[in-house]
């Protein structure tokens, strides 16, 4: 580069794209994955009384009884409580055991080896902007190298052994911006709704059934569960994520147009005698101020955004405990 200007923002601009993202690099390979909380763990007793008893409906039973004030939401595809035999705990929702790090993962996403660590709730946010970092920084050297790499195969560099540098940078650069942008363009949309790459996979099921929306609480929403409430975190590897990582707003939405309008709450516990439609109970605290800037979300019938869409039945509630 000849211009003096040109130097000088080109190497502002390198350096700060380089500084974030070894910064969002660095927090998503340093942050201990999170593990789920005592009261997830059985007590001593509740595991002698499982070893005790035999696979099946007392299992079962005991397991129940240890969630019985546990927010969990979610079950397996049989439909009992979700246990890890290896940690001894009932799983929170979203929460997975990794494989590779031999532990219960709250909100656990992939285990990711290019970090060499499992990213969950802890650092989500930050493998976003490390992509996403990461992206701008090989489309910033792709875009500046562009013009030497013309000038490489037209024969206008001097005849060095530079200019395979610039050719090998090109090379690199725009190959792994185009891996980051599909990967980056991924986890965006599993941001919008409100999903981990394994719920994309598998749909989390609830006690009502399969449901592969049940924590999407609207694109707004659900960009605020990752990111948080305070737009000035929101593009710096901070932990701003919303929650507690063992307890997750669920909502139930009936979302089928073709079903002719009832009253909310009403249908699908007219249809299914044993799928009660419970009274809301009171969110916990790291739900509620999830929903803070809307009335509530058990107030179905008054959402605007549901109503304007035209959606039959919006009976948004919450699931109930077993
Ligand atoms: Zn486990
Ligand atoms: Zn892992």
């Amino acid at each position: 580069m000849e211009n003096i200007g040109e130097q000088v923002v080109c190497l502002m601009a390198y350096h700060l794209l380089f500084a974030m993202f070894i910064w969002s690099y660095w927090k998503t390979i340093f942050t201990l994955p999170m593990n789920p909380s005592k009261e997830f763990h059985l007590s001593y007793a509740e595991k002698e009384l499982l070893e005790r008893e035999p696979r099946g409906e007392a299992h079962q039973e005991v397991l129940r009884r240890a969630a019985r004030d546990l927010p969990i939401y979610t079950r397996t595809m049989s439909g009992a409580i979700r246990y890890c035999d290896r940690c001894q705990l009932i799983k929170p929702d979203r929460c997975h055991h990794c494989s590779v790090c031999d532990k219960c993962i709250l909100k656990m996403d992939h285990h990711c080896p290019w970090v060499n660590n499992c990213v969950g709730f802890s650092n989500y946010k930050f493998f976003l902007l490390f992509l996403a970092y990461s992206l701008l920084y090989c489309l910033f050297i792709a875009a500046t190298d562009l013009q030497y790499f013309i000038r490489f195969w037209t024969n206008g560099l001097p005849d060095t052994q530079a200019k395979f540098h610039i050719m090998f940078l090109f090379f690199a650069a725009a190959m792994f911006s185009v891996s980051l942008s599909s990967l980056f363009g991924y986890h965006c949309w599993l941001v919008s709704k409100n999903k981990s790459t394994l719920e994309a996979f598998r749909s989390p099921v609830f006690r009502h059934g399969t449901d592969k929306n049940g924590f999407s609480l609207g694109f707004s929403k659900n960009m605020r569960q990752v990111f948080g409430d305070e737009k000035k975190y929101w593009f710096l590897p901070v932990f701003s994520s919303l929650g507690d990582g063992c307890s997750f707003p669920t909502c139930l939405v009936n979302q089928d147009p073709e079903q002719p309008p009832t009253p909310a709450g009403l249908s699908s516990a007219a249809k299914n005698p044993e799928n009660h439609q419970f009274p809301a109970k009171p969110l916990r605290e790291s739900q509620s101020h999830l929903l803070t800037d809307s009335q509530s979300w058990t107030e179905s019938s008054i959402n605007p955004e549901k109503g304007k869409a035209g959606m039959s039945n919006p009976a948004l509630t919450m699931e109930n405990e077993t």
